[in-house]
């Protein structure tokens, strides 16, 4: 068995399989370990009763970071695009959100708040106010405040009490905001799985192995990993790790030693991950009119629905509908009420699903909270990506670029580290590597 590595990739989610295929498309010699059976973390599919349920992220940005990340290993992205893909779901009314007055103000709305922000500097988020603080300058109505909260809700899974009003600006003026999206058949999980090929044409993938221990150089410097691969502990060696295991687990897996003083407790203390609620259920009757994702403008909890029927999504089996429905709890960080938090759901799914009491049948509740979060931190409460060991990064939503969210902020971590990576530890065999797809 091979134990010599250029680089150790610990955790096969968004941020470490994006860093893992670029790494070993580089010429790194590439380990990449993860704890379960499948790839993709919680932006991973399992299947239940037939039906192939997302264990998070339902959405993939279409041009985004992910897309990036494929092409530059020369994978090409394959997503289903519903039309519209995105509506808003206003009581009975849904409105396309790709064009039409809603899609225009989605395109506007950037400017626009670009241009107010500008010409009134007292409308200029101040710094640590929340978007909720900032929004009550603008308009007291329960409606407007309610639709932003569940689009921060969809976007970032935090409330707009949670979120600073400079991230939302910067997300909605000159990030990405997800707006062209396209699920992938089969689950998003596929996304990950085409990855593969690139990083065992370099290296090794190792499911349902953990890795327990990092160990260092009299120099501070990582040089290994201890791993439960089989039941047994397998000793390899490394010049570079990039963890997806979220920064709490990386300072634990390195021990509390190899940081300056206080950094174990600062990290321990900031560690405030961020929850959503989703049930997938499935009926034998159609129960929505929407195509692709639905965000709700009222409602007791729900912030977004998908919809992943159509046989293009291959989801699930023939005759069945399958669908979703998410919602931030209150509070989105911290402990909930979960009981309470799940009849709220249903009763958004009983409103906005009409036909769900007679015909739906639920087929999985999962909570992402705490240790299994949503988010490993909201946007703009982040780990810095380098830690202070000189050799070891943290990738994924825990210690993602500013401003950013979901799987597009991974894949932008992911892109930042291995450039930095490749110009600080530039591999001693760099081999062209031919790539599957690339002529
Ligand atoms: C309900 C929900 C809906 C979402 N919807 C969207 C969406 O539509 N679009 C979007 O872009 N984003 C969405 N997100 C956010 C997105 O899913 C996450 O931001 C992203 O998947 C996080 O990826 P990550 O890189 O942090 O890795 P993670 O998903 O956290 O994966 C880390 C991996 O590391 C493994 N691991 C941990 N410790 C070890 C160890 N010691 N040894 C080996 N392996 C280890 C874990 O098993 C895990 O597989 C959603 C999230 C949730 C929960």
């Amino acid at each position: 068995m091979e134990t010599k590595f250029d680089a150790l990739v610990i955790g096969a989610g968004t941020g470490g399989m994006c860093a893992a295929a670029r790494l070993a498309h580089k010429g790194y010699k590439t380990l990449l370990v993860e704890t379960h059976d499948r790839v993709g973390g919680r932006a991973s599919t399992r299947e239940v009763d037939g039906f192939l349920l997302n264990t998070g992220a339902l959405v993939i940005e279409i041009g985004g970071a992910v897309e990036q990340t494929l092409n530059d290993v020369g994978v090409k992205l394959n997503l289903f695009v519903p039309k519209p893909a995105t509506e808003l779901l206003i009581g009975n009314k849904h409105l396309n959100a790709d064009g039409g007055f809603v899609g225009w103000i989605r395109n506007q709305a950037p400017n626009i708040l670009n241009f107010i922000t500008k010409i009134l500097p007292p409308f200029k988020p101040k710094k640590g106010e929340s978007t909720a603080e900032w929004l009550r300058k603008f308009t007291k109505s329960k409606f407007i405040h309610g639709a932003v909260s569940n689009v921060i809700g969809a976007m970032f899974a935090a409330s707009s009490e949670d979120l600073p009003a400079d991230v939302f600006l910067h997300y909605f003026t000159k990030g990405s905001a997800f707006k062209k999206i396209g699920l992938a058949p089969g689950g998003t999980v596929e996304v990950w799985k085409s990855l593969l090929p690139v990083i065992e044409k370099n290296g090794e993938v190792w499911l349902s192995s953990s890795v327990k221990k990092l160990t260092f150089n009299e120099h501070g410097l990582v040089n290994g990993a201890e791993i439960e691969r089989n039941g047994k502990i397998v000793t390899i060696s490394t010049n570079v790790v990039v963890s997806n295991a979220g920064p709490w687990a990386t300072v634990q897996m390195a021990g509390e030693e190899h940081f300056p003083k206080g950094h174990y407790q600062k990290i321990e203390r900031e560690n405030r991950p961020a929850a959503i609620i989703t049930i997938h259920f499935a009926s034998q009757k159609p129960l929505a009119k929407f195509e692709g994702l639905a965000l709700a403008a009222k409602t007791h909890r729900m912030v977004y629905a998908g919809n992943f029927s159509q046989p293009e999504q291959k989801r699930c089996p023939p005759g069945w509908y399958l669908y979703c429905a998410a919602s931030v709890p209150k509070p989105a960080i911290g402990e909930f009420d979960l009981e309470e938090e799940k009849r709220l759901l249903i009763q958004d799914i009983k409103d906005y699903f009409p036909g769900f009491e007679e015909h739906g049948k639920i087929l999985a509740i999962d909570v992402t909270a705490h240790e299994w979060p949503a988010q490993r931190a909201v946007t703009g409460f982040d780990q810095p990506m380098q830690t202070p060991v000189k050799n070891l990064w943290d990738v994924g939503d825990g210690a993602k670029p500013w401003g950013e969210a979901g799987t597009v902020a991974c894949a932008k971590g992911a892109k930042i580290i291995v450039d930095e990576i490749s110009e600080r530890f530039p591999v001693k065999t760099a081999i062209p590597m031919p790539v599957p797809g690339k002529h």
